[in-house]
């Protein structure tokens, strides 16, 4: 891997805040865009905008063939079909999907089974089903070191259990979670598996037959995509069985004064004009990242973690959250004494771009005892460089406070 000539595609890295060279270290949040995939969309709206499916003119066939590649692109990427490849806003509104259209796959006394780790959208949804139908919701429990010991699974789930809905990987403690134990005791007892990957199928190989997860949810605009379009993955049979979110145009078969029949997969679930011009967006993203490789990806982010964690190990000041191996490039830490957001308005004044707060998981937070954490997170175009700039401003805001 090429980082000069990688971080040549992104302009934005380009740019000087506060005068000083832009370090991007939000990536968690979302990922910057290279040129491909800003001229994938300035090209789509140029010379092939068109609304699909309902066109027999040329711009719109045209329009509809790059709407369905950007939907092959995106099943290969994870190893799904196109029939069970929905496309959707992004992570939050698959998880809205699920928790909706699973709703008579639940009842009363039945029980959801999540982790402290979770993100609000793997929070909310399940909340709204269990108290519409009286469903109880439990949490696996994170360790010490912000990971989950396998050795609870067997005692929090069990028949009663529906579901269970897990990230993949903390987008705060950067934790990847053991989906081959719970993949197993789920199966052992007949409940769904659902996976939030919105922060692995950026980062490392995913492929949804191996994981065996029956669904699983991610953003386009973590992994170079444009933000308002996302991925939900189910089991064909799974997705048959189920009603869909949002009904309208598109998504139907035929439709008379009474009543109404569904289209085929995936179409059933994506009601009205998608965001096609993001799909095209999505699909050049996902050449870019394919050309790369997952696997080098996942290696040099392994890299840069490696180097960041042995760095932070001579930070006596610093307490980081989150396990030292099984991890992604994902790092919450504080300084001690100090406020969250006060390092990351110093560390912007260094052009350092970081986020600071719950991150979203606002019951992680409280589980950590904490009032909110700063958040560095890398992706493939950072560099070791970026690394010892981020331990450096630390250091010199530690020495602020100390004078
Ligand atoms: N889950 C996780 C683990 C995330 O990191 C995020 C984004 N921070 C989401 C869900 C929500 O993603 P989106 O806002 O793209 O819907």
């Amino acid at each position: 891997m090429n980082i000069r000539k990688i971080r040549k595609d992104f302009p934005i890295l380009d740019k000087k805040i506060h005068g000083k060279k832009l370090v991007y270290l939000d990536n968690a949040a979302t990922s910057q865009k290279p040129i491909q995939v800003i001229d994938a969309i300035s090209q789509f709206y140029k010379h092939h905008n068109a609304n699909i499916h309902r066109g027999v003119h040329t711009l719109s066939e045209e329009a509809t063939k790059a709407f369905e590649d950007a939907h092959t692109k995106a099943s290969k990427f994870i190893g799904s079909t196109f029939e069970e490849t929905i496309f959707t806003k992004g992570t939050t509104e698959s998880l809205n999907l699920l928790a909706y259209s699973l709703k008579d796959k639940v009842k009363k006394g039945d029980e959801i089974v999540l982790s402290q780790m979770e993100h609000h959208s793997n929070i909310t949804p399940w909340q709204v089903l269990a108290k519409q139908k009286g469903a109880k919701i439990k949490f696996l429990k994170i360790n010490k070191q912000g990971a989950l010991d396998k050795k609870q699974f067997s005692e929090v789930i069990n028949k009663k259990t529906k579901i269970v809905s897990l990230a993949h990987m903390s987008n705060v403690l950067g934790t990847i979670n053991p989906t081959k134990e719970i993949r197993k005791i789920t199966a052992e007892n007949n409940a769904l598996f659902i996976l939030d990957a919105a922060q692995t199928v950026p980062n490392i190989p995913v492929n949804v037959k191996k994981l065996d997860c029956d669904f699983l949810a991610f953003s386009g605009h973590k992994m170079l995509g444009p933000t308002g379009i996302g991925v939900l993955y189910g089991k064909k049979h799974l997705l048959e069985e189920l009603p869909p979110f949002q009904t309208g145009g598109d998504m139907i078969e035929e439709v008379n004064f009474k009543e109404s029949t569904w289209n085929k997969l995936p179409w059933k679930f994506e009601a009205g004009t998608p965001n096609i011009a993001g799909a095209v967006g999505f699909g050049a993203a996902l050449d870019y990242l394919k050309k790369i490789g997952l696997e080098t990806i996942q290696n040099y982010e392994h890299i840069i973690s490696q180097k960041l964690i042995a760095e932070f190990d001579l930070l006596d000041f610093v307490e980081l959250y989150g396990p030292k191996t099984s991890r992604g490039a994902v790092f919450a830490f504080n300084i001690k004494k100090l406020h969250s957001h006060d390092v990351a308005t110093f560390l912007d004044e260094a052009g350092i771009a970081v986020r600071a707060g719950h991150h979203c998981a606002m019951p992680l937070t409280s589980t950590l005892g904490i009032n909110g954490s700063v958040r560095a997170s890398f992706y493939f175009y950072n560099t070791e460089e970026e690394v010892m700039m981020l331990i450096s401003e630390l250091k010199r805001i530690k020495g602020l406070l100390t004078k």
